[in-house]
């Protein structure tokens, strides 16, 4: 019990038990509590000491990802620069999931404008597992919405790589000599694009609003 209420104590967490009729000693990890709910205080006191393991485990778990989370601080990115979240709550009443989008898809087509006359379309989708893609039989590119958490010089590289799939449809070594023509350093642009990816997980972890984009 003594390391158990050390880690506890450490994470921030309170252990408590209530004595209830209920059929099966039973536990609850919610809100900075762990309750331990059973039908007499020995039910309870064995349950702990044989769940202890799993009550640490998963109390430092869920510490860790509120220590992640505070990461992000109060503010979110939009293209580079940090809003707070009441900027976003008032995007809502218009349409957050348009906002987004159409700011993604002109941005898009702004920086590829600079590199061709003819470039693909571009739709966004709410991609959470990809960044981008290309498709050819449409000749369409597409981009997560959530790329608009991302610093613009990210967006564009994203968007160079997926419109680099117009030519090169692999990964292939002549699809990377085309993208270091414009982005020799593209292996730490990749790492960071890593980053920002885990960040984008944060957010929408943490700010409600950005369910609706
Ligand atoms: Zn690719």
């Amino acid at each position: 019990m003594t390391i158990l209420s050390q880690v506890l104590k450490q994470c921030n967490f309170e252990l408590e038990t209530q004595i209830k009729p209920v059929r099966l000693t039973r536990i609850q990890i919610k809100d900075g509590r762990v309750t331990v709910i059973g039908r007499t205080e020995r039910d309870i006191n064995s349950f702990i000491l044989q769940k202890q393991g799993w009550i640490i485990k998963t109390t430092l778990e869920l510490d860790k990802q509120k220590k992640e989370t505070n990461i992000v601080g109060d503010k979110i990115p939009y293209f580079g620069t940090w809003h707070a979240e009441s900027y976003f709550s008032k995007m809502k009443t218009v349409n957050l999931n348009k906002s987004f989008r159409s700011a993604l898809v002109i941005f898009a087509e702004a920086y590829l404008s600079q590199i061709t006359k003819k470039f693909p379309k571009i739709k966004v989708w709410k991609m959470s597992r990809k960044l981008g893609g290309y498709s050819k039989k449409k000749n369409e590119i597409h981009l997560s919405v959530y790329l608009s958490f991302m610093p613009k010089r990210l967006i564009e590289y994203v968007i160079f790589h997926e419109y680099c799939h117009k030519f090169e449809q692999n990964h292939s070594k002549r699809f990377y000599a085309l993208i270091n023509t414009k982005y020799p350093f593209y292996k730490s642009l990749d790492k960071e694009l890593k980053y920002w990816w885990r960040i984008k997980s944060l957010l929408l972890k943490k700010y409600p609003v950005l369910k609706n984009i």
